[in-house]
């Protein structure tokens, strides 16, 4: 039946609603704080974002059927310059952005006319937010709700950064941030285009001379001076003579744009085309030396200074371009000139095993490399720079460096060059081309006298460590991406000067920047609902009252007092912190590793005591869209509210988890959304046929099928427990096909009517376990399975104290011999008139007992085996079939430990008995035949083929006729 998925989700919704399910206060019960990410609200949020949210929100509510009482809240994070963004080009009458409101997101227009006001915006957007939330069936306890823009939360951000820096964790200083200089502020990951975090590199920058001018060249390899034989230049490059401080530069436009943020005094004076330095010398910083200026095509005006010091026996690059002048490949040269190139002799500096004795050399010829422009000089580059930085170790050539090892040397020749004076820093960004999300190149900035989180202190990063070590990470992979995190963090700037947010309390020029101000709101949700009622007062949130709550500092009455509440009050809030912290489980995609998610501990490290530190965090990949990253430009970005209008909230829900396990990317297809909604009716359809009145019954089948059932709780909830929500999923939903159906042979041979019970048991069982992945449907099926009260408020099911081994084997003795049955009729093509069964004499089921135990207990000589069971009365058969015990080892050897367990638990089976029992009706039911059966030992049977003497136990003799 196609079932009308909106209508099912209203009706719902508005019962969660009514009863106020989702609403948690403290009670007697164990908690579960479950929390995620809170979204940023500039846009509306698509199916990539219903990911993250939809496993918090299958995590809380599972949890809740565990007996748990869970807190899902939820909150929106206003911080931030990107919004701020939107709204000048709101002003600026953006026609691109506008376009976007209107046709993309639906805004309608005089809302988009409001957008001029950056807060109208993040509201907007927040009510859209929050709406597809609700429609999505997340079970969010809305009364905690809040901005990270409202007065409360603000006096809540000053407590957290007065406090970070009375511990001396927030440091004022000159550090270099990733900069926009349109937006006159730093740039984090939030803020750039494609959410790139910017790191940046240093750059030696060497001095070399032409008369009073300095010709500098940025270099990662300062040690490499030693082996200097030129400098390159350009000639298509137009140069720029610039004074840069007290001194004259000649360097490229670009460098000269970079060098002024990074604190110089720049002064553009003239133009100096590259061509004119061809031939021109300059004279070495440290010695007496002389280098020619020659022309190369490999060089750019984009990196370092636009100038390249020339080092061929160890460059590539720099050995191949010099080849290129002798081979006459350079146009711009002077004869003279190419005579004095003829001279130029590679310096080999570095000894490196396996490199011969001039590195650039060997490896271009071994990569078959003829010209610069070559694209093969980029791993030519990379392998010698690794190996030599390693394994290389420095000549005799240069002076008192030598003999030493590069990895060692690098920061010494570093310093040695800075105090001659002529050496200088250069940071540039190591990912080319960051943009910042107002479309602006981004650049270093070193930024003086500003306010940075400390997060290089050593002290501060072992107490995360200690944390992260100590708690859950799902999966478990990923716990080393955090430890490498942790390694590589240095100061970090954490304020900025435009954007919504907070005022840094002791710097109001300065604002929180946005990852800084959200790292610990999960504290702040425990006191929002006292906030948003209005039983405290944001004016009287102080300091005083956060120690009190968060610490237990201060004496209560006085700082009720001062909080203008009751101590009661005070101390019901308190109780809130006390009870509902530390967070159980934090929610985020992957992309959050390196940022958000690692800040959360090192904040919660140092600003909670050890018992209130996160004990989980859970990581998810993206979202895919038929297979496509999702992105604006692909145009295949499907906005949740209509995704859910169109296929309804529950399947989206399973289409997200079904096709992917915690890290992959998931895919979202609309064959998958189909082939969901076909499972979910027609389970839905079984719903309203099986009621639960009828008694459950105890022929064999129904004992099996329950264990079975049993077996099915206990895989979905070892997943659950691990968040295996696909392989979950997959267990409630498919695997338990092949069990119904022969279940439903076994009884239709029997022709049975008083299996309703058995089949609602089984249902329910499976609707409750589906309720928390599609919670609006499994209302549905679990009301017409006959229940009164709501599926999100029954319990989890329970294993069955024991499963019924014996059960489980006798069905599988069953349908391993219909197995067979038909497998020698497909074989022999016979149409069968009678088929025969005998079953193994009892001293074989005897012995093969005592194997299996043998073997469980380690044995696996047949020889052994033999001589045991002769000895023995019950067995001692065996002699006159040794290779009975040969057949019964190997059998039992194939199958897998788990199975002889359960034959273990099980004992001997009665084949005789089961056989003639319950398989007459299936052979009649499917080859409408009788069956006769005879134990091996019938001295009456019929066995024309004398097969009888075969039957093994588990394997019986099978005669077709
Ligand atoms: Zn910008």
């Amino acid at each position: 039946m196609e079932l009308n998925w909106n209508q099912i989700d209203d009706k719902w919704r508005s019962k969660w609603h009514e009863a106020k399910d989702f609403e948690t206060d403290p009670n007697d019960k164990p908690k579960k704080f479950i929390t995620v990410a809170y979204p940023y609200p500039n846009s509306p949020q698509h199916i990539g974002h219903g990911r993250t949210y939809t496993l918090a929100d299958v995590h809380s509510r599972y949890y809740r059927m565990k007996g748990y009482n869970v807190l899902f809240p939820m909150g929106f994070h206003y911080t931030g310059t990107p919004i701020l963004g939107m709204s000048k080009r709101v002003q600026a009458n953006d026609e691109e952005l506008i376009e976007a409101f209107k046709n993309l997101y639906n805004v309608p227009e005089e809302k988009i006319k409001e957008f001029v006001d950056p807060v109208k915006i993040a509201d907007y957007f927040h009510e859209e937010i929050k709406a597809g939330m609700i429609e999505m069936g997340y079970s969010i306890d809305w009364r905690r709700e809040f901005t990270t823009i409202i007065p409360a939360y603000q006096k809540f951000i000053e407590w957290q950064f007065r406090n970070l820096k009375e511990k001396n964790l927030i440091v004022q200083g000159n550090h270099p941030v990733g900069w926009c200089p349109n937006d006159q502020n730093p740039v984090s990951q939030h803020d750039t285009l494609g959410d790139v975090e910017p790191d940046f590199t240093e750059y030696i920058v060497i001095k070399f001379n032409i008369g009073n001018e300095i010709i500098p060249v940025a270099t990662l390899r300062p040690e490499t001076l030693f082996g200097v034989t030129n400098l390159w230049i350009n000639p298509k490059i137009v140069y720029k003579r610039v004074k840069v401080d007290k001194e004259t530069w000649i360097i490229s436009a670009e460098c000269a744009y970079k060098l002024e943020f990074l604190n110089k005094k720049i002064e553009i004076v003239e133009d100096v085309p590259g061509s004119e330095l061809i031939g021109k010398k300059v004279h070495s910083p440290t010695n007496e030396n002389e280098f020619l200026i020659l022309p190369a095509s490999f060089v750019t005006a984009t990196t370092g200074t636009g100038i390249v010091m020339s080092v061929p026996a160890h460059a590539p690059y720099d050995f191949q371009a010099l080849e290129d002048i002798r081979n006459g490949n350079q146009k711009n040269i002077e004869d003279s000139l190419q005579t004095e190139v003829g001279k130029i002799q590679p310096i080999a500096i570095i000894t490196t095993e396996g490199f011969g004795d001039i590195p650039a050399q060997n490896v271009i010829k071994k990569m078959g490399i003829t010209n610069q422009d070559d694209p093969k000089l980029e791993d030519a580059t990379k392998e010698i720079y690794s190996k030599e930085f390693y394994e290389g170790k420095l000549n005799s050539n240069t002076g008192e460096f030598a003999g030493k090892k590069i990895a060692f040397v690098k920061e010494e020749v570093k310093e040695w060059i800075s105090k001659t004076g002529k050496s200088d820093i250069m940071l540039e960004l190591t990912n080319k081309s960051v943009k910042c999300r107002c479309g602006t190149e981004c650049v270093v900035k070193l930024l003086n006298n500003q306010w940075f989180l400390d997060y290089a202190n050593k002290e501060w990063k072992a107490k995360a460590h200690e944390c992260f070590e100590s708690m859950n990470i799902l999966p478990n992979d990923i716990r080393t991406e955090f430890f490498n995190v942790l390694d590589w963090l240095r100061e970090r700037a954490c304020a900025r000067q435009h954007g919504l947010g907070t005022k840094i309390p002791w710097d109001n020029d300065w604002l929180v920047e946005s990852l800084a101000d959200s790292v610990i709101y999960m504290s702040f949700y425990t006191m929002a609902k006292f906030v948003n009622s209005g039983e405290i007062l944001a004016d009287n949130m102080s300091d005083e009252f956060f120690n009190y709550i968060f610490y237990g500092s201060g004496n209560s009455d006085t700082v009720a007092e001062n909080a203008k509440i009751t101590t009661d009050k005070l101390e019901e809030i308190r109780k809130e912190f006390l009870y509902f912290y530390p967070v159980d489980s934090r929610h985020s995609g992957r992309d959050l590793v390196p940022n958000h998610l690692t800040f959360f501990v090192l904040n919660h490290v140092v600003l909670f005591p050890k018992e209130h530190w996160p004990k989980e965090i859970v990581v998810n990949g993206s979202v895919m869209m038929d297979g496509k990253k999702m992105s604006k430009s692909m145009g295949n970005i499907i906005p949740l509210r209509d995704a859910i209008k169109k296929y309804g909230a529950d399947p989206i829900r399973l289409a997200i988890l079904i096709s992917a396990e915690l890290l992959q990317d998931a895919d979202f297809n609309s064959e998958s959304i189909s082939g969901i909604k076909n499972k979910l009716e027609s389970m839905y359809d079984e719903c309203a046929k099986f009621n639960n009145s009828e008694k459950i019954g105890d022929n064999p089948e129904d004992i099996w099928i329950q264990s079975r059932l049993s077996k099915l709780i206990l895989e979905v909830t070892e997943s659950m427990e691990k968040m295996r929500l696909r392989e979950s999923l997959h267990h409630i939903l498919y695997g338990f096909d092949s069990e119904l159906q022969w279940y439903m042979k076994r009884a239709k041979a029997k022709n049975r009517n008083d299996i309703s019970g058995v089949l609602n048991k089984i249902l329910s069982t499976r609707v409750s376990m589906l309720s928390p992945f599609a919670p609006h449907i499994a209302e549905e099926m679990w009301e017409r399975l006959g229940n009164s009260e709501m599926v999100s408020k029954s319990s989890w099911p329970k294993q069955e104290e024991q499963t019924d081994d014996a059960a489980v084997q006798n069905e599988s003795l069953l349908s391993s011999v219909m197995n067979d049955i038909s497998n020698i009729i497909k074989v022999t093509k016979i149409t069968p008139k009678t088929i025969t069964i005998y079953t193994a004499d009892n001293w074989k089921s005897k012995a093969y007992h005592k194997i299996l135990m043998g073997v469980n207990s380690g044995e696996t000589n047949v020889g052994i085996f033999i001589k045991e069971l002769i000895s023995q009365k019950e067995t001692e058969n065996v002699k006159k079939d040794p290779d009975f015990v040969k057949k019964i080892l190997k059998d039992i050897l194939s199958e897998p430990t788990e199975l002889r367990k359960t034959k273990m638990n099980a004992g001997a089976i009665d084949e005789n008995i089961l056989i003639s029992n319950e398989l007459s009706s299936l052979i009649e039911a499917d080859y409408g035949i009788k069956l006769q059966v005879f134990s091996e030992n019938d001295s009456e049977k019929y066995d024309p083929k004398n097969k009888a003497r075969m039957a093994r136990p588990y394997k019986p003799a099978i005669l077709i006729e």
